[in-house]
This record gives C-alpha cells, structure tokens and sequence, in this order.
C-alpha cells in the first residue's frame, strides 16, 4: 500500500469536494477527508446515500458536511454555475477536488458497444470532470494550495479488449490531469494529479469481476493513504503525477 500517516487534523480549515461521494472509495474518501477537519462538499446522484454519508461524518463530530445531489450524466452548464455560486457563497474558496465519479459501461467489443451507453460512459467518465473543473477553478485558485485529483485505472494507460468506453475515458482523464498539471505549473497554487487505486472492494469492481473473491482486495478504507497524502499539504511538490494507491 502506499505509505503515508496522516498527522491528526492536518485536513482542518480545507474545503473539499468529492464526486461520487455516497458509495466505494468516493465514501471512503468523504470520510477520511472530514475525519482529518476538511469540510467535505458530498457530491453524488443518489441523496439517500449522501444524507448516510453526511449523517456519519456528524457521527465523527467532524466538520458538517454539505451535500450537492447532481447527476453528472444529466447535468446542465446551469447545474456547474449553481454549484460554484453555492460553495462560493458558502465557503468562498475550494481547496480540494477529488474527481471520484464513473460508470463502469459494457465490457464488449467496441464492434458490439452500445453507442448510447457509451456517450453516457464518456460524460459521466470524462466531460462531468472537465465542466466541473472549469466551473470550479476560479474558487480554487484563491485557495493557498489547492489539490485536484483525478481518479485513472490501469485500462486508461494500456488498452485491452472488451473495456470499450471505460477505457478510453481513463486515457482521457490521464490526459486532462497532464494538461493541466502543465497549465497550472508555476503560475498557481494548485496541482493536478492523478491515483489509481489498483483493485478495491466495491461495488464497480464486483460487476467487472463477478468471478472474483471480493475479499481478496483491499476495502476502499485500506487505500486512502494515497488519497489522504495528495490532498494534505505534505504533497505541495507533487504536480502532474499518478500515484498508485497499492504501490508496495
Ligand atoms: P462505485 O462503488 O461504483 O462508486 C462510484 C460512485 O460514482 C458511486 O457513488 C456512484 O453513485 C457515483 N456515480 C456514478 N455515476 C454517477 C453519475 N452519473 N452522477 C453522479 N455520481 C455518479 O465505484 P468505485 O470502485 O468506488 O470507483 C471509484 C473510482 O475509482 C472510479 O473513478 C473508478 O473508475 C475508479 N477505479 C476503481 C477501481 C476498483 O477496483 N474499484 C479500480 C480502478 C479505478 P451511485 O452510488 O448512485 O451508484
């Protein structure tokens, strides 16, 4: 796994967003962050496992979380303005996004792909973090340092058969933490990396493998070292990298 040890609070003051917050490593993640003092902004199409997600972090006596319910494949450039004016007025900065959200799509030949499933694959995957970045960035540069962090697979670095939109969305969303880890380099605060948490016990990993022991990977709580150390100021030089969550 990869090793890091946060010290106790050092989250505390930031503002942070994470997609996909309700369920696997989004909620692993959500919880985490408040755990460590950030304020979590809960991000998700599905309120029932937000209010969970938001009741246990009040469970944790952390920082009170704010949910934001958004379909990111139905999504509309006036649901990103709204967003922004929230936490803007809300919080007037962002210090974190963690893009966390995906569909996992068909595993089938491109020849047989479904289109429509694939456009909702690639807005889901892949548009939803370029609007949601665009919208935001203005409030994450008045953060002191801001951390944005991508979520990429090892089907995004080399493609293989059957993982059709899945795939191409990973390689995109590579592409979109380069270009702007290489935009943002020497003239912000904030940097843009990537993790790929590598096989975890969820829900997504259970229907692209039904024929694995769910046991024999790591439960979304053992992985967030990685995830903990590119939101935390202790990865201030880390800009442009991807981070293997379960690197030995
Ligand atoms: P998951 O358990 O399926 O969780 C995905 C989360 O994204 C869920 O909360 C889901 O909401 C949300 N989501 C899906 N479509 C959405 C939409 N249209 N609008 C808003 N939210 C939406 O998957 P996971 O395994 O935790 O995956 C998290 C990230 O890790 C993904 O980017 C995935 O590609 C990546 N990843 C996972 C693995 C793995 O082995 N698990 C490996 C490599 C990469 P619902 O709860 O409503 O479904």
């Amino acid at each position: 796994m990869f090793n890091y040890s946060a010290p106790a609070l050092s989250l505390k003051g930031k503002v942070i967003l994470v997609t996909g917050a309700g369920d696997g490593i989004g909620r692993s993640a959500a919880l985490a962050y408040a755990q460590l003092g950030a304020t979590v902004i809960l991000l998700g199409r599905n309120l029932d496992k937000l209010n969970a997600v938001y009741d246990q972090i009040e469970a944790l006596n952390a920082p009170q979380a704010a949910i934001f319910p958004l379909n990111l494949e139905t999504a509309s450039e006036q649901s990103y303005i709204e967003l922004t004016d929230i936490i803007d007025q809300e919080f007037g900065v962002l210090d974190g996004l963690l893009h966390n959200a995906a569909l996992l799509g068909m595993r089938t030949p491109i020849e047989n792909y479904d289109p429509i499933t694939w456009e909702q694959v690639m807005k889901v995957n892949a548009s939803a973090p370029f609007h949601l970045t665009q919208s935001l960035l203005p409030l994450l540069h008045r953060s002191k340092n801001a951390s944005i962090i991508f979520t990429s697979s090892s089907v995004g670095k080399i493609g293989k058969a059957y993982w059709g939109a899945y795939s191409v969305s990973k390689f995109a969303i590579q592409g979109m933490m380069e270009i702007l880890a290489d935009e943002l380099e020497n003239t912000s605060n904030i940097r843009s990396n990537c993790i790929n948490p590598g096989a975890t016990r969820t829900a997504m990993r259970a229907a692209a493998y039904p024929g694995e022991q769910p046991e024999n990977n790591p439960t979304p709580e053992e992985i967030m070292p990685a995830y903990l150390y590119l939101m935390s100021d202790d990865s201030l030089d880390i800009n442009g990298q991807t981070i293997n969550a379960q690197q030995k």
